[in-house]
């Protein structure tokens, strides 16, 4: 029999394991990305990459300490605003809530409470914060969103400036910084040659209406007509992309030891919404 490496992935336990390893003080850690076009220089996979080395290096660097559990991830999500470029994959909204649903509805089966998901594509993150509720509500679990700097397009972090704008705050699909991720973690997979400033500069102008904007509107990558990407990838360095990752796996570890310790005052929330008496007696 050979000797099994220590894991805190929760798919390489075994099922009679899950009961001693993964008490009610863990944390689930949900890789979310996507599979989506990333314009002419970056892989399809780039936000599942980016989600999923991200989650990885924090499990590997705090799960023993912290308690926390790496589940598989979630490779394709809501990525219909890239629905015209051949190869992008993506569910509708309605599709993944209904899908995180049932991901809640099973893993309120473990004895863990609190559920992590870590969201490399900006277009989740309005949804996924009603997920959040909506598993609340339904599950009874303590649920969180977290993102490795997805760029504000929907309410994401947006990344430390490293070296100033030259992204005028657009650099949100295939720019600068997921360009340095994906250099720092697949350089096999980036064609650098055929990266192109894209920044749609007139919506930069805007006060209001623009990215990360007190006005947000709903867009399609072919509207802005930039061949799918918006920033500019140009400057991108693994270097850039290291120190980016290490930022990110240091803030959510942050995060996490918060999350540990989190508590809400009504663990029975899901039964006591049940108890409405229609007829008044
Ligand atoms: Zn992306």
């Amino acid at each position: 029999v050979s000797e099994r490496r220590r894991t805190r992935r929760l798919a390489e336990l075994r099922a009679p394991e899950i009961v001693d390893a993964v008490g009610p003080g863990a944390t689930l850690v949900l890789p979310v990305g996507a599979v989506e076009q990333h314009g002419p220089h970056l892989p399809l996979a780039t936000d599942l990459l980016i989600a999923d080395a991200v989650c990885d290096q924090l499990v590997a660097a705090r799960g023993d300490e912290l308690d926390l559990w790496l589940l598989p991830p979630l490779a394709v999500s809501r990525s219909n605003e890239h629905a015209w470029a051949p190869g992008t994959l993506w569910l509708g909204p309605t599709t993944l809530l209904a899908v995180l649903d049932d991901l809640g509805r099973s893993l309120a089966r473990l004895p863990a409470r609190r559920l992590l998901f870590v969201n490399g594509h900006g277009g989740n993150s309005a949804l996924l914060a009603v997920a959040c509720r909506e598993l609340r509500l339904a599950h009874g679990l303590l649920t969180f969103l977290a993102h490795p700097f997805v760029p504000p397009d929907q309410g994401g972090a947006p990344p430390p400036d490293l070296d100033g704008d030259g992204e005028l705050g657009c650099g949100i699909h295939a720019g600068l910084d997921e360009t340095s991720m994906v250099l720092a973690l697949r350089p096999d997979l980036v064609d650098l040659g055929a990266a192109r400033r894209a920044v749609p500069e007139a919506l930069a102008a805007n006060r209001h209406v623009r990215f990360g904007g007190p006005v947000t509107f709903g867009w399609t990558s072919q509207d802005l007509g930039l061949d799918g990407v918006i920033g500019d990838p140009t400057g991108a360095t693994a270097a850039r992309g290291t120190t980016l990752l290490a930022l990110a796996v240091a803030a959510l570890g942050a995060a996490c030891e918060e999350i540990a310790r989190f508590e809400l005052g009504h663990a029975g929330l899901a039964s006591t919404t049940e108890h409405t008496s229609p007829t008044g007696d």
